[in-house]
């Protein structure tokens, strides 16, 4: 990964598995100082942190629920204590489930609007103090949003929001000088998310480069909108499907 984000100050949400994870180690080995937070899994923070050791740098791995608003308050609290401030937002951590329309319960709608919507709003109004002028802010959004996904209306609802909030910021906080973009990810296999091999094969198939994704093919999109490469785009969204 060629760009370089020495000295640059980055949260990274759900940064403790999967995509975030990769998005994680990019920032990383960027040079970026890092606050990347999951929310409950221990092992998965523990392995995290003991990675970063090995890389040097002033890295953190906390635990929030980017749903609550108190802890969301008390994890940029801590981006002020141990970086000093924000140039780069990733808000990462997402919810997901696969449930028929007709099945689809109140509650389950809101666990997942509130996990991949609503914390990017909560995240965004809290981090603005914070975030400095030539700031960047991604969300990552899901292809699945333009697409539509049967089984998945909460979902795609949620980051489909995403795109919209991140137009309608683009052009609120462009006068700050504060960047915001979405990188909407096709199909991507993780280590903790392995598909099997049916599924796999139909998103193959239905791929124009014929094989899914990886994390760290959509940490180079995530550090460029992060970077100053990008300093002229803002309220864009980036899909990184392998051509879906
Ligand atoms: P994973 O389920 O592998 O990882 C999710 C991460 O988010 C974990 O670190 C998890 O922490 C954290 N997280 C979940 N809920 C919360 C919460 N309420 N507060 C704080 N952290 C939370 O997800 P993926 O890597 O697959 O996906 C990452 C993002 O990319 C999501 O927004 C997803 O919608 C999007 N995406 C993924 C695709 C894919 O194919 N994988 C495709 C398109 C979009 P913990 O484990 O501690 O709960």
């Amino acid at each position: 990964m060629s760009i370089r984000l020495d000295g640059k100050r980055v949260l990274v949400t759900g940064g403790t598995r999967g995509i975030g994870r990769s998005l994680s180690l990019a920032f990383a080995d960027a040079g970026a100082d890092l606050v990347a937070c999951g929310r409950s899994d221990r092992e998965a923070a523990r392995s995290l942190a003991e990675e970063l050791e090995g890389r040097g740098g002033n890295h953190h791995v906390l635990h929030a629920d980017v749903s609550s608003p108190e802890q969301v308050d008390t994890l940029l609290d801590e981006c002020r204590t141990r970086l000093g401030g924000l140039d780069v937002l990733v808000s990462n951590a997402g919810a997901i489930s696969h449930v028929p329309f007709s099945e689809l319960t109140l509650d389950e709608w809101r666990r997942v609007i509130d996990t991949n919507l609503t914390a990017a709003y909560l995240l965004v109004s809290r981090a603005l103090p914070l975030l400095s002028e030539g700031g960047s802010i991604v969300l990552v959004g899901s292809r699945s949003a333009q697409a539509g996904i049967p089984l998945r209306a909460h979902y795609t609802a949620s980051k489909a929001g995403l795109v919209g909030l991140s137009r309608s910021l683009a052009k609120e906080l462009g006068p700050q000088g504060i960047r915001v973009n979405v990188v909407a990810p096709g199909v991507i296999e993780t280590a903790d998310k392995p598909l099997n091999e049916e599924i796999r094969a139909r998103y193959e198939r239905l791929t124009a480069l014929g094989r899914l994704g990886q994390g760290e093919e959509v940490a180079g999109p995530v550090l460029f909108l992060a970077s100053s490469l990008s300093a002229y785009m803002t309220g864009e969204t980036l899909h990184v499907d392998g051509g879906i």
